[in-house]
């Protein structure tokens, strides 16, 4: 290890995530690198940093002309430390992060991984490959640190009672995600279990959910304090989009504060439309031309997926603007209705498919605007 410089380092993303603890053993000064170094030590230019931030501008409400003081200040920052936990979940939204892929659509830059060169990730389960003893170290010093942004995925046991439901190293969820909030400058909550329970919180057959499953911020609402008052972004979906979640982060490393929120928690810039408000079947939903079986001649000719169940006219999300896959497509253009998956009380909950239970319930079309 003694051989390897640090800028050898810091080139190569995938070491530094599995070498955090030798690259802090180095030399006994602090590793306080900014973004700036960062960036160009992964071979990454100013300009084409300019770029993929510029290709975001306008989805992140910032003006064009704004952008390049605010990408020049973030260049001189430190590097920003995120810490990320997974409590219950299925691995799908630290997927989705890991492929952020240049949005052709939006004209952003080739930095496949950007976030993973724009960010310092001290700690993730996942990702990294110290375990154990080593890996607990590595989060506790990562918390010391301070002004960290604490990510999270999966929903939490409300297990004060000591059920036991999720115990790692000893300490509860609860435990474990009190400790990580402490010294957050803001927690992130990606994928709708983190943000509203999902999953983990649907009701189960005796009408509860069987972990006692909440959101992380009714967890920390229940600490009190100023745990309660902890800034926090619901990055919302089942898995959010790739670039949903690269473009809050994003915006955080600019700005240094949460983006315009909606009544859920939710940014504005990506979750202020529902899905059928850019759904290409909607001239079809406004001439009540709908399909009524999967593979119908309506369903053929593309008509609108409303009586199949779909809850885009109710579900905020960018997939109908940004898309899925490289910004290549979405659901609907598949052939099949949106489930919902982004709004509180996905899976089973009444809130979410607003006249009854069921991903292929349809909403009554009279309650909807054109
Ligand atoms: S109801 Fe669904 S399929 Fe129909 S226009 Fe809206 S989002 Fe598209
Ligand atoms: S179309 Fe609906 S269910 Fe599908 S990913 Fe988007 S919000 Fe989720």
């Amino acid at each position: 290890m003694s051989n390897v410089s640090k800028k050898e380092l810091r080139n190569n993303i995938a070491t530094r995530l599995s070498n955090h603890l030798e690259i802090e053993t180095l030399d006994e000064t602090p590793l306080i690198e900014t973004l700036g170094e960062r960036l160009a030590n992964a071979g990454v230019s100013r300009r084409t940093f300019m770029k993929y931030c510029m290709g975001f501008s306008a989805i992140m409400a910032i003006p064009t002309s704004l952008m390049p003081k605010l990408v020049e200040a973030a260049l001189l920052r430190p590097v920003t430390s995120v810490v990320y936990l997974s409590f219950q979940e299925c691995t799908g939204c630290l997927e989705s992060l890991i492929n952020v892929f240049p949005n052709t659509q939006y004209k952003t830059d080739s930095i496949e991984n950007i976030l993973l060169t724009a960010l310092s990730l001290d700690y993730s389960e996942t990702l990294m490959a110290p375990s154990g003893v080593q890996a607990e170290l590595s989060r506790s010093q990562a918390i010391a640190k301070k002004n960290y942004v604490l990510v999270v995925d999966g929903a939490i046991p409300d297990d004060k009672n000591g059920a036991g439901f999720f115990i790692q190293s000893g300490k509860t969820g609860l435990q474990l995600l009190k400790a990580a909030a402490t010294n957050a400058a803001a927690v992130v909550s990606v994928g709708t279990c983190a943000s509203f329970g999902g999953l983990p919180a649907a009701k189960g057959i005796n009408g509860l959910s069987p972990t006692r499953a909440i959101s992380i911020k009714a967890a920390l609402k229940s600490f009190g304090g100023t745990y309660a008052t902890k800034p926090v972004i619901n990055i919302s979906g089942c898995p959010p989009i790739a670039e949903v979640i690269a473009g809050t982060l994003i915006y955080w490393i600019l700005n240094k504060k949460v983006p315009s929120l909606d009544s859920n928690l939710r940014p504005k810039m990506f979750y202020g439309e529902t899905v059928h408000e850019e759904c290409y079947r909607k001239e079809f939903f406004e001439k009540d031309q709908f399909v009524e079986s999967f593979d119908d001649a309506g369903a053929r000719k593309g008509y609108c997926l409303l009586n199949m169940g779909c809850k885009g006219p109710i579900t905020h999300n960018a997939c109908t603007t940004l898309k899925w896959n490289q910004g290549t497509g979405y659901p609907m253009q598949a052939g099949h209705g949106c489930l919902g998956c982004s709004e509180p009380g996905f899976w089973d909950k009444e809130a979410i498919v607003g006249q009854g239970v069921g991903f292929y319930k349809p909403l009554d079309r009279n309650t909807i605007d054109d």
